[in-house]
């Protein structure tokens, strides 16, 4: 098969003629209307988009990357050439005429029936990451070594994802487009008869680390990044394909791993997991991640808890690593809402009078700017000359409207002690 990839080059691929691009006057790196499947109603579906690379597809059709101006990365997409504008110049306002939020769009905007709601994060119905965000260092817009998709989907044990972004797995492997990935010991395959050949043999059925908690289906195993080097480096392969941000493939050795799984007569099944830097003193997450076929069932709500109820073990209190994704932002904000607001209505009501943003920070293990940032959000204002914050009844459900929790009865954990070799990064 084909795959004439030419990302970031000057010109097209050397494959179509010059006829053929002249006749298209499609050129890489150019921006045109393109016709999106994500606009809101009554928008035009025509937007503003980016040609980053061409290929031909398997039909032997010529088809152009392209990444639609202030939306995600996630919904950029290979289309064909029926589906770009070319007679129409590009008209893009100015800054100062746009919206003021200049947080990409996201999937969570649109009501659309392309959306498997594996797309979509369990955090959508939040308030939108706005403009204030920027004080928490979202992630805006950089400048990135690959940024066409080098896979197209995986085969994840039984699940058919479609990913999201670029991950750095070896070339021979993007060649193939879609891969195979077992889903116990995270190894991947190029050709299914090489996946099913592995299946039979492969004996591992959770991941290879200490089981540290356990409440019904629900497990975490705690993971050495210096111990467990391949199967590190395979969770961060795989997790790069859904999050943009992650910059950690191979110096995993300063870096313990939290995976979280269901588990069923056949084996523990990864959810997601989240790491955290070894001798961190402020940071008590470093990476994040729900696998898409997990997400929307209060699982990353699980994660941040249980990253919350190690720090409160640790006696650390402490703030995630940042920039945030979008979507991991919308996770904190209304982890930090719901524990917040659980805190304030109880002091109220056995305490009443002034709390300060130290004591429930110390109540929260949340860092005080991130309780400061939460109280905005939640709409701290003056009120007969006192900063206050009103709690309404739709707070304080929202507050205890949760599916899942952490037991931490069931937690058996202690905070492990490390060497200065272990601590180190490779350099
Ligand atoms: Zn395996």
């Amino acid at each position: 098969m084909t795959n004439d990839i030419c990302p970031d080059s000057g010109s097209s691929t050397s494959t179509p003629t010059d006829n053929e691009l002249q006749e298209h006057e499609i050129t890489i790196n150019n921006k045109y209307y393109v016709k999106t499947k994500y606009h809101r109603k009554n928008e035009s579906p025509m937007q503003i988009a980016e040609v980053l690379a061409t290929r031909l597809n398997k039909d032997g059709n010529l088809e152009y990357y392209v990444h639609f101006k202030d939306f995600n990365k996630r919904l950029d997409e290979w289309v064909l050439e029926d589906r770009i504008d070319t007679s129409k110049e590009v008209v893009e306002m100015k800054l100062s005429e746009s919206s003021p939020c200049t947080t990409p769009r996201d999937l969570t905007e649109f009501d659309n029936s392309f959306f498997s709601t594996s797309s979509l994060d369990e955090s959508e119905s939040l308030t939108q990451a706005g403009c204030s965000s920027q004080s928490l260092g979202v992630l805006e817009k950089k400048p990135i070594k690959s940024r066409v998709k080098n896979l197209d989907a995986i085969w994840f044990g039984e699940h058919y994802l479609q990913t999201w972004y670029f991950s750095p797995y070896p070339q021979e492997y993007t060649e193939a487009r879609v891969i195979y990935i077992c889903e116990f010991c995270l190894n991947h395959f190029i050709s299914e008869k090489q996946f099913e050949r592995h299946c039979k043999k492969c004996t591992i059925r959770h991941p290879p680390g200490n089981e540290i908690y356990r409440d019904g289906e629900i497990s975490f195993f705690e993971i050495d990044g210096a111990r467990q080097v391949t199967y590190c480096q395979n969770l961060s392969l795989l997790s790069k394909l859904f999050l943009d941000h992650k910059s950690l493939y191979y110096d995993l050795i300063p870096f313990m791993f939290y995976i979280m799984c269901r588990s069923d007569a056949y084996g523990f099944h990864i959810i997601g997991y989240f790491s955290k830097e070894k001798n961190s003193v402020e940071h008590n997450l470093a990476c994040i991640l729900t696998l898409p076929h997990f997400q929307r069932q209060g699982y990353g709500r699980l994660l941040i808890e249980m990253s919350y109820e190690l720090a409160k073990i640790e006696n650390k209190i402490g703030t995630p690593e940042k920039p945030f994704s979008d979507l991991g932002l919308l996770s904190y904000q209304k982890y930090w809402q719901e524990i917040i607001i659980e805190v304030l209505h109880r002091y109220h009501q056995f305490h009443g009078g002034e709390i300060t943003i130290e004591e429930i920070s110390e109540k929260t293990y949340i860092a005080q700017r991130d309780v400061l940032y939460t109280l905005h959000t939640l709409g701290i204002g003056s009120y007969q000359g006192q900063t206050a914050i009103r709690l309404t009844d739709a707070m304080i459900v929202m507050s205890k409207n949760k599916k899942r929790r952490i037991d931490r009865s069931k937690l058996d954990w202690t905070p492990p002690v490390f060497t200065y070799n272990q601590l180190r990064y490779t350099k």
